[in-house]
C-alpha cells in the first residue's frame, strides 16, 4: 500500500501515531485486507478500505513454472509494468526477485529488460507491494533486487524498502542488491542504509569487452567499479558477490577465467557466481555445462570461490534477464543452446487475473 497516503489519511482522520505501524504490521505478516486488522476500530477499517488501496500495484498476470517458480506482472497506478518472481527451493528457501524500476534505462546487450521502454523509478511502497503480494501466499525469507531496473539508480526507495523487509520475514543478511556497477550508489551503500548484501554484475574482466556487453562500462569502468566494491567490502566486512554471465565464445575462454581471477584481489573480498545464460532473443548463446565447469575449475585453482547459479523459471520467462513485461514466453532463436541447465520444463499453469480477482483461466501445456 502507499505508505505516504496511509500516513496522510490517518493524520486527517486524527488517528493516534501508532496506527500506521499497526496497519503495516498486519500487511507485513500477510494480511489480505483491512478487515483482517482486528485491533483497528471497525470504522477506521472501512474508511481505509475506501481511501487507501490495499496495494499500490494491480496484478495483471501470473504464471507458475514447473519448478515452482512463480512470476507476477503488475501495473502501477499510472500504467507502468512491473514484474516480480518467487523462487521456491527444496530446502525451504523462498526467495523473491523484485524490480526497482519499470523497465531499465541501461542497455546491457544480453538482457531483455533493456529492450523495453524505461518507465520510471518505483517508489518504496511499489517495491514492498511486490514482496507483500507473495507474502500473502506464503512465508518468504530471501530477497534480491535482480528484477527489472538498476537499483542503485533508485537508491532512496530501494534502501527504504530494505529497511522494512525484516518485518516481512526477510533479514538484511538475506537481502541482496545487484548492480551494474553504479559507483555513486556503491559508495552510498558503503556508508549508509541497512547492512544488506552487494552483488556486482561483472560479466567480463577486460574493459573493452565489458563496454561491448554493458555500455554503462564507458561511464563507470570496471577498474573503478571494483575499487568502489573494495571500499564497500572494507566498510561492511562482507564479501561482494560477483555475477558472471557465461556466453559461449564471448567471455568463457580459459584465459578469461585467468584474467578474472587476477582481477579479484584480495580473494576474501569476492565470491563469483557463474550464471548460465537465459535466452532473451539477443543472439548470444549460453556456454555449455562443460565450459562452465571448466571456467569454474580455472577460478578455483587460483583460489577464487565460485558457484554456478541454478536456473529457475526459464519456462515462464521468469529467469534472470528475461523480465520484459511480456505475457507469454516468446520463442527465442537462442532457446536451444547447450547450457540450458535444468531448463526445458513445461509451462504448467498460467493465470489471467480478471476484475474480481476470482476467476482464473487455466492453460495447461505439454
Ligand atoms: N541492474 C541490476 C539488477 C538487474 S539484472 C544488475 O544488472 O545487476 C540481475 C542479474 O541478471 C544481473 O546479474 C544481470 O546481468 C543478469 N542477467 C541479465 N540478463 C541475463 C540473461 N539473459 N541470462 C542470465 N542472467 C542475466
Amino acid at each position: 500500500m502507499d505508505l505516504h497516503l496511509l500516513d496522510d489519511r490517518l493524520a486527517s482522520a486524527a488517528e493516534p501515531g501508532f496506527r500506521a505501524r499497526q496497519v503495516w504490521e498486519w500487511a507485513a505478516r500477510g494480511a489480505g485486507s483491512y478487515q483482517e486488522m482486528t485491533n483497528l476500530p471497525a470504522g477506521l477499517r472501512e474508511r481505509l478500505a475506501e481511501e487507501v488501496p490495499f496495494s499500490s500495484l494491480r496484478l495483471v498476470h501470473e504464471a507458475l513454472a514447473s519448478d515452482g517458480t512463480e512470476k507476477a506482472l503488475f501495473e502501477t497506478h499510472d500504467g507502468r509494468p512491473v514484474e516480480a518472481v518467487l523462487m521456491r527451493y527444496r530446502d525451504g528457501r523462498r526467495s523473491l526477485c523484485v524490480s526497482s524500476q519499470s523497465g531499465c534505462p541501461l542497455t546491457c546487450t544480453f538482457c531483455a529488460t533493456g529492450t523495453m521502454r524505461f518507465g520510471r523509478n518505483l517508489t518504496a511502497s511499489e517495491i514492498l507491494d511486490q514482496a507483500l503480494h507473495f507474502r500473502r501466499k506464503e512465508a518468504v525469507n530471501h530477497a534480491v533486487f535482480m528484477g527489472m531496473g538498476e537499483p542503485l539508480m533508485n537508491l532512496d526507495a530501494v534502501l527504504a524498502a530494505c529497511e522494512r523487509l525484516p518485518d516481512v520475514g526477510i533479514a538484511h543478511s538475506n537481502t541482496g542488491v545487484s548492480t551494474v556497477g553504479w559507483i555513486p550508489g556503491i559508495e552510498r551503500m558503503a556508508e549508509e542504509g541497512p547492512a544488506v548484501r552487494l552483488a556486482l554484475s561483472l560479466h567480463a574482466a577486460d574493459e573493452a569487452l565489458r563496454s561491448e556487453l554493458m555500455p554503462v562500462n564507458d561511464r563507470y569502468p570496471l577498474r573503478d567499479v571494483l575499487a568502489a566494491c573494495l571500499r564497500w567490502h572494507e566498510r561492511r566486512r562482507r564479501q561482494v558477490f560477483v555475477e558472471y554471465l557465461m556466453l559461449e565464445g564471448v567471455n568463457d575462454r580459459y584465459e578469461q577465467a585467468v584474467a578474472l581471477a587476477e582481477l579479484l584481489e584480495p580473494r576474501r573480498a569476492f565470491k563469483v557466481n557463474l550464471i548460465p545464460y537465459n535466452p532473451t532473443g539477443s543472439g548470444y548463446r549460453g556456454s555449455g555445462r562443460d565450459a562452465i565447469a571448466a571456467f569454474r575449475a580455472a577460478l578455483e585453482e587460483r583460489g577464487v570461490r565460485a558457484t554456478v547459479r541454478l536456473t529457475r523459471g526459464r519456462d515462464i520467462a521468469a529467469a534472470c534477464g528475461q523480465l520484459a513485461a511480456r505475457r507469454e514466453p516468446r520463442p527465442a532463436e537462442d532457446q536451444h543452446e547447450p547450457g540450458r541447465g535444468d531448463g526445458g520444463e513445461a509451462l504448467v499453469e498460467e493465470r489471467h487475473a480478471v476484475e474480481d480477482g476470482k476467476a482464473w483461466g487455466h492453460i495447461a501445456h505439454e
